[in-house]
């Protein structure tokens, strides 16, 4: 079912290369490698893969430059495989565009639960009309929200930042482009009114608020919200 997706590995480290290249080929993926980021870029632009699995440190560009040259003309689905594990580091790439970030190192499970959340992404254009997630349900059309069939009311700006969350499910939104979506460049970029819209938010859906079922909070980064399962 996989056999026709096709995955750009740019990496230069031989021995990861060979391990990723190796389970993704086990789960039924077609892998081209490059080694370097200049490599890689040319291979995107001329394979246009499916998914872009890219690292940071590579011996020619750095890889935010590489992201940087891709996003000027493509939307491929790019995930971040890199050793830096600093938060900077993440919230840097995933405002440059990039769709997922993996700190190394990392398992195969987690690598093809990432690759599987960004093909269903980038199948998925069109904005879902519902989304649902372990009980609760948002209808966009409609509007209207509930948590195991008890209608939740929320004000406009909690609405519109629970939608943008659920329309991007599973990817991780920073801080900064959920301030820019909702409140526009101008916002002060303190994100007090994104906190205090959160907690609003978590205290009218989530049973323990402290212990959130629904978003996630990635730790100085921004915003994950649980999977969609309605797809
Ligand atoms: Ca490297």
């Amino acid at each position: 079912m996989n056999s026709k997706i096709n995955i750009l590995l740019i990496e230069d480290d031989k021995s990861i290369n060979t391990f990723i290249t190796t389970s993704l080929c086990g789960n039924g993926y077609r892998v081209i490698t490059a080694l370097t980021g200049k490599e890689g870029v040319s291979l995107a632009a001329s394979l246009c893969p499916d998914v872009i699995l890219l690292d940071l440190g590579l011996p020619d560009i750095d890889g935010c430059d590489v992201l940087k040259q891709l996003r000027s003309w493509s939307s491929i689905s790019v995930i971040v495989i890199s050793a830096r594990t600093k938060e900077q580091d993440k919230v840097t790439a995933l405002d440059l565009g990039a769709d997922d970030y993996i700190t190394k190192p990392f398992g195969t499970a987690e690598l093809m639960a990432r690759i599987r959340t960004s093909l269903r992404h980038s199948r998925t254009a069109a904005p879902d009309k519902v989304y649902k997630a372990a009980g609760l349900e948002i209808y966009f059309e409609r509007r209207m929200i509930y948590v195991h069939g008890e209608e939740v009311h929320l004000t406009h700006v909690e609405y519109q930042l629970l939608s943008l969350l659920a329309e991007n499910s599973g990817k991780v939104l920073t801080y900064k482009f959920i301030m820019n979506s909702i409140w526009g460049p101008y916002m002060d970029s303190n994100n007090q009114i994104l906190r205090v819209n959160m907690a609003n938010i978590r205290r009218k859906i989530e049973k323990n608020p402290a212990q959130p079922q629904y978003v996630f909070t990635e730790i100085g980064i921004g915003y994950r919200m649980r999977e969609n399962e309605n797809i």
